[in-house]
């Protein structure tokens, strides 16, 4: 129900668990987060971001590159491997989403069927694992595979999706559930809405329907997912937060 992302210069943890926070109001039941530095550090805990802080209070945190997620289950009950993110059969791909993927039954069959193995009962994990899928067959870069994938998926998301291989860059998307990017100086911000985001810039950029955006500390390229380049609108926000 709530994604929250950043790529920048500081420490990511406490940026995603703050916005996690600001953005409770829209109701969830389970938590997550994603840290890329030296791999993908994956935590994720049935409960409320409280909850999620404490099982991540010993770890290590490092990273200037994550992701965070409430989750309002719609498939799969509320619970630790039901959370986000999910990740690709290889590990090496996570993904958070809002929203509902409506062929995932068709797909995940698919799937099963050419060796994919579901550590969930969610959609969510289906699409992570489709866009493995295409990028192993085709042999195509991420961006692209994400693209493809995104073409076969009927119903309403935002996604972002962090990649081991990839560890600079954040793919967010979205259709039919809202998405926010904040935009910095030397960093980005990724919300479900500004609220996690006005604390730092004022500039944003509402994903319009149909697009992806490829988010690198200097540089975002925004593509409709027919693959024509998109202009981005950067907003100045009015919102300002009193504390
Ligand atoms: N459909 C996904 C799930 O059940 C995402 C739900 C959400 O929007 O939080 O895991």
């Amino acid at each position: 129900c709530g994604i929250v992302g950043y790529i920048g210069y500081r420490d990511a943890c406490p940026i995603v668990i703050k916005g996690l926070h600001r953005l409770e109001y829209r109701g969830y039941d389970s938590a997550g987060i994603a840290l890329g530095e030296g791999g993908l550090k994956l935590f994720k805990k049935a409960g409320k971001v409280s909850d999620l802080e404490d099982h991540i209070a010993d770890q290590n945190l490092a990273g200037t590159i994550g992701m965070g997620h409430t989750r309002w289950a719609t498939h799969g009950a509320p619970s630790d491997r039901n959370s986000h993110p999910h990740t690709s059969g290889d590990g090496k791909l996570a993904i958070i989403h809002n929203g509902i993927i409506e062929n995932y039954a068709v797909l995940k069959e698919a799937l099963i069927a050419k060796g994919h193995e579901f550590k969930s009962d969610t959609d969510t994990e289906v699409l992570i694992h489709l866009i493995e899928e295409i990028k192993d067959v085709t042999g195509l870069e991420l961006r692209e595979a994400v693209r493809l994938a995104l073409n076969r998926v009927v119903g309403a998301y935002a996604i972002v999706i962090m990649s081991e291989d990839e560890p600079d860059e954040l793919i967010a998307a979205r259709k039919g559930s809202p998405m926010v990017i904040g935009v910095g100086e030397g960093e980005y911000f990724i919300a479900s809405d500004a609220t996690p985001i006005v604390e730092y810039t004022n500039n944003v950029i509402y994903l319009n329907d149909n697009e992806i955006a490829y988010i690198r500390r200097d540089d975002l390229l925004i593509k409709n997912i027919d693959n024509t380049v998109q202009v981005p609108y950067i907003q100045e926000l009015e919102l300002k937060l009193e504390m």
